[in-house]
Formats: C-alpha cells, structure tokens, sequence
C-alpha cells in the first residue's frame, strides 16, 4: 500500500469520526424529552403544557420545565390513555393532530458538518498544491517543459547514430508539417525507443524536442495506474486533451510496460485499473489525426510484454533500438561528461572506454561524476587518471552487485558462441546472412547475440536452408565446446530454436526420409486446448512418436558435427573473429566475411541463390 492510499483511509476515519461528534452535537442542542406517561399526565395536571401534537399512538409537545422560567422544554411520549382529549379541554389547552416534521433539522444536523468537512478538506488540498487529491484527481501529473529550458540537442546524445537519424525524420515533420502533408507522406505517429536502462531513451526524446523545438510532455507509464479505477484513463485523456491544445508537441511515455503490458493476464481481480487506461491510451491513439502534429513516443526495455493491440499499425509501429553503447560509443559518451570538468593531461578516455564493457550511458555520467567528487575531496585542481581508475571500480562494484556486468571469462565464451554461430552461418549454403555480431550484454535473456535478418519475406524454404539454419543455431554451442572443451548455459535458446526447425521439418514438412512424405502435425492445434490434465490427441503411434523424436534427434547430431566441422576447419577465422570481437565489442556480418577471405574461404551463397549456384 503506497503512502497515499495509507493517508487517505486515515482521512475517511478521522471525517467518519468528526461528522457523528458534530451531529452528536446538533442533536443534544435539540435535545427531545421522552417523558413517562404519567409524568406527562402529572405535568398536565399542574399546567405545564403549552402546545401539543397528537397522534394515534404518540404526543409530542411543548412544556415549561418544572423548574419554571420561559424556556420551554419538548417532550414526546407514548400515548396511553384515550380518553385523553377531555382533560386537555378540562385544562384548555390548544391541541392539534398535526406532528410538527423534524426532517429538516435531521438532514440539518447530516449536512452542515458535511459541508464542513468538505470545506477543510478542499483547504487543505488546495495547500497541498494542485497536483494531488480530490479536485484534481483526474488531472494529470504530466510535467510539461517548454522548449526554454529543454535545451537537450542531439550533439548532448552521444552515439547512438542510427537512432539519431531515424529520429530526424521525426524532427523534420515536426518542423515542417506542410512538407509532409503535401508529399502525402506517411505522417510517423507513434515511436517506441526499445533497451536496457540508461541508455538514453529519455534523453533522445528530450533532444527531439529540443531539435524541433516544441514542447515535450513526459510521463511515466506507472504514474498512470492508479488506485482508483478509472482515473488513469481520465488522466490519458486529459493528457491527450492538453498536448492537443499545444500541438505541434511530443508527448513521452516512460516505462511503457507499466501500463502497457499484455490485457487478459491472471491475477485475483484482474487489473481492471491497467486495463481501462490501456484501453483509453489505444483510442486516443487511434483518435488523433496525425496532421494535428502530436507525436508519441515511448521507451520500455521490456517489448516483449507490451501488449500487441500497442504494436499495431498506426499506434507504436516505429521502434527504435538503444542499446548499450560499445568501446567507441562509451568514449563518446565519456567526452559528452566530461566537457564540464577539468581533466589532468594523463586522461585518457579510450581506455577508460576500454575498462567498462557492458556500462550504459548512465552509468558512464555517474562514473565521471564518482571521478570528480574524488578529486574535489582530495582537493585536486583536476581530476586524474587516479580518480578515475577509483571510479571505475567503485561502479563495476555497484553494478555487480545489481548483476549487470559480465567477467572477462564470460566475455570470452560468448565472443566465441557469437562469432561460432556467425561463421557457420557464412559457411553453409542458404543460411540467413549475417548482420551484426556483438557481445554487449542486453537484458536478461541474452548475453549476447548475432542478428541475422532475412533478406527478403521468404514463403518457401528448401530442406537446405532449414539444415544450415540448425547448425547455424547450434554454431555457438559448437564453438565452445571446440575452444573451452566445454558448454555454457548461454545456448539455452539456441536449442529450443534448433530444435523448432528440426521438429518441423520431420513432422510438417515430410522432410525425413525415414518416416517419409506424412504430415504428422496435430499436436500445435492441440495446444490451444491445453488443460493441464486433459490428455493431448495424438493422431500417430507411440511406434511413430519415438520415430520423430529419432528423426528429430538425428537431424540435430547430423547439424551439430556438421557445425563443429566447418569450425575446426576454419579454426584461424574462429579465433581471429573472436579477438576482433573482443576488442570491438561489435562487429558487422561483413567485417567477418572480410576476415574469412583473408584466409582463402569464400562466403556460401545466401537464401535461394545456393539453387542456381
Ligand atoms: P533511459 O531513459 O534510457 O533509462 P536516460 O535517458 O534517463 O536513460 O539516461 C540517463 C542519463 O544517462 C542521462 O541523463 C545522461 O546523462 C546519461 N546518458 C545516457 N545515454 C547517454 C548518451 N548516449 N550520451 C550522453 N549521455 C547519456
Ligand atoms: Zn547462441
């Protein structure tokens, strides 16, 4: 339970509280005697009664206290006796059968310490300021910077050149609407920055906005969810209705996934909350014509739990990778910090950049940081190699500890994992060319990774490339064991995908010559229906399950020896790839390819060329 929620259940309490003392009091002032009968009789006999009310089974009235003097005391009482009305007369006394209403005075004593509270409470929020409580409760949190103080400009962004430049498409249209409209152009709407923290995400934003110069809206996406159902999407609403009034402008969502995760998900009660702001997010997205100038844009490191309704067409259809940076990024970032400090002449930055392998720009910005307070407290005139040595390694320990970082050994065998899957893949025939190797770590997942992008959308696949696609999986597995004579955990995935292909190629694709030309694919329609418990249809033999997972087991040795050959053949590239690798952090595809035919081996031929060369 946050603080908020704790203060205002002990508000309700103490409101609670103070209206039944208040009402209390009103009543007391109004206090009505319940008199015995006969005491009634006893004062009507004296004279007492001055006015009464009568009903079937009830007297209220008016009496002087027997203590005498003018104030009159009320008074109710059963009514007893019928013969009543003759000793009224006996007595005169004016007497009516009309019960004079206390409705008013009851609602009087509810509503005025109502009023009250509602006064003290609307006082003290209005002092608490605007941004919280009951009258603005649907307002919205968003701070708005101007594009006075948002003096953020690309040149601050160190690095990070791919993200830059698609960003400057963004920048253009927001300078130059008109330009685009007229081309026709498809107009960018929603943008979503995707990686680890740090890195940037919510600076490059900024610096789109600066670049454009246009107000920038920012919000967290957990400062959405709320406690009260329903307010999170008012708050979507008002913030589009806001940036809206300010267009053209750019509208920041940090950690996209606290609100933007998959609907539908388990949990007692549902998240109803998350659920209807998620909801309004989408309409309003969908609702804004992207001509009026907004543009949103968004950052998560979590893409993969973002609801896909997000990803659609026309909502966060642009994503932006920002990853870690690598040697020559993290030199540059260290420049961008650095420009406010004074340097001693023995800095020097590349190795610096060197020492802090998997540091993210924050972490850069505090390092230089560390540095500088080191050498204030040492009363230096400039900050040193020394402090920044000592810097270094007072952040390696506190990411450590968060399990950010990777050692020198780890470093190693993924280097050699990656470039093994690169170097079969440019080995093998029909393989996916090779893009980009890296050993930066990124998220939890992966260590590191080798990204393969087909070349075009491919609708068929030859029984070659679905082979060279496996040991293409299993070349990272392969490369360790050659090396490190040993397998890390780090090929989990690989496996799992391998496998994939392999299962499908026996099952679906009749691919294996044992079992033949038989589509035996039931099992995945089977999985929609998959009830723990209730048994999964299999339209084959147990004789032919073993047959698969044989088919299936064979096709992966076959792919894995294939793998480890083409490897320790081409062992010389292996290691020089691997050192590369090491050094740089990042490769490109080609940069391998240039190192295989420095020794001799050509490239094999990518996607279906392999069937006409
Ligand atoms: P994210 O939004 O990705 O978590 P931020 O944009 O908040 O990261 O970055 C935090 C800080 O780290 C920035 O204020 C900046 O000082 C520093 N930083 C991160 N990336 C860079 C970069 N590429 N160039 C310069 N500084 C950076
Ligand atoms: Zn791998």
């Amino acid at each position: 339970m946050n603080k908020q929620t704790k203060f205002s259940i002990w508000y309700i309490i103490l409101a609670f509280w103070a209206i039944m003392l208040i009402q209390n009091v009103i009543t007391q002032a109004y206090k009505v005697q319940h008199l015995p009968y006969s005491d009634f009789l006893a004062a009507l006999d004296s004279g007492r009664i001055v006015e009464l009310a009568i009903t079937q089974n009830r007297i209220q009235g008016k009496m002087k206290t027997p203590e005498g003097g003018d104030k009159l005391q009320e008074f109710t009482t059963v009514r007893v006796d019928p013969e009543l009305s003759d000793k009224l007369e006996k007595h005169n006394i004016k007497f009516t059968g009309v019960i004079e209403s206390t409705f008013f005075r009851d609602l009087l004593s509810w509503i005025v310490p109502i009023l009250l509270f509602m006064g003290v409470w609307y006082y003290f929020f209005r002092r608490m300021g605007a941004q919280q409580g009951f009258l603005s409760l649907g307002k919205n949190k968003a701070k708005v910077y101007m594009m006075e103080d948002l003096n953020v400009s690309f040149n601050d962004v160190a690095g990070l050149d791919e993200a830059k430049e698609e960003l400057m498409e963004v920048v253009e249209f927001l300078k130059y609407p008109d330009k685009f409209t007229r081309i026709g152009g498809r107009l960018p709407r929603g943008v979503l920055l995707v990686g680890p923290p740090g890195t940037g995400k919510t600076m490059l934003s900024k610096a789109t906005a600066g670049e454009s110069g246009v107000p920038f809206f920012s919000l967290s996406g957990s400062e959405f969810v709320e406690m009260f159902v329903g307010l999170g999407a008012a708050r979507v609403r008002d913030l589009f209705q806001q940036a809206k009034a300010k267009a053209p402008c750019i509208i920041f969502i940090d950690e996209l996934d606290a609100l933007g995760r998959a609907r539908g998900g388990v949990g007692i009660g549902g998240h109803d909350e998350r659920e209807q702001t998620l909801n309004q997010l989408l309409v309003e997205m969908d609702g804004f014509d992207p001509t009026q100038g907004v543009i949103l844009m968004a950052a998560t490191n979590r893409p993969e739990i973002l609801d896909p309704a997000l990803l659609r067409p026309g909502r966060f259809d642009r994503h932006i990778l920002v990853d870690k940076p690598d040697k020559k990024g993290r030199e540059e970032i260290l420049r961008v910090h650095i420009r406010d400090v004074k340097l001693a002449p023995d800095v020097n930055l590349a190795n610096i950049a060197a020492m802090t392998p998997g540091f993210a720009g924050a972490d850069l910005a505090n390092l230089v940081n560390e540095a500088a307070l080191l050498a204030v407290r040492r009363n230096k005139e400039t900050v040193s190699n020394e402090e920044f040595q000592e810097a270094v390694e007072r952040v390696i320990a506190g990411l450590e500890k968060k399990n950010r970082l990777i050692n020198e050994q780890e470093r190693r065998i993924v280097a050699y994992h990656e470039v093994g899957h690169a170097l079969v893949g440019l080995s093998l025939p029909g393989a996916d060319p090779v893009q980009k190797i890296t050993i930066i770590p990124r998220g939890i997942s992966a260590l590191g990774y080798t990204l393969n992008v087909p070349t075009e959308e491919r609708y068929l696949m030859t029984r070659q490339e679905l082979l060279s696609r496996i040991a293409m999986a299993l070349g990272g597995r392969a490369a360790e064991d050659i090396v490190m004579g040993d397998v890390s955990t780090g090929a989990h995935n690989d496996l799992a995908k391998a496998t994939d292909i392999a299962r499908g190629m026996v099952k679906e694709y009749g691919m294996d010559e044992g079992l033949g030309r038989v589509y035996l694919e039931s099992e995945r329609r089977a999985q929609f229906l998959n009830v723990p418990g209730l048994a999964q249809e299999r339209q084959y033999s147990e004789q032919t399950a073993r047959e698969i997972d044989e088919a299936v087991r064979k096709i992966m040795e076959d792919q894995y020896t294939l793998a480890k050959a083409v490897l320790r053949e081409r062992r010389a590239v292996l290691d020089e790839g691997a050192q590369m690798l090491l050094e740089k952090e990042k490769i490109e595809g080609r940069e391998l390819e240039e190192i295989m035919k420095g020794h001799g081996y050509t490239p094999a031929p990518r996607g279906l060329d392999h069937l006409t060369a």
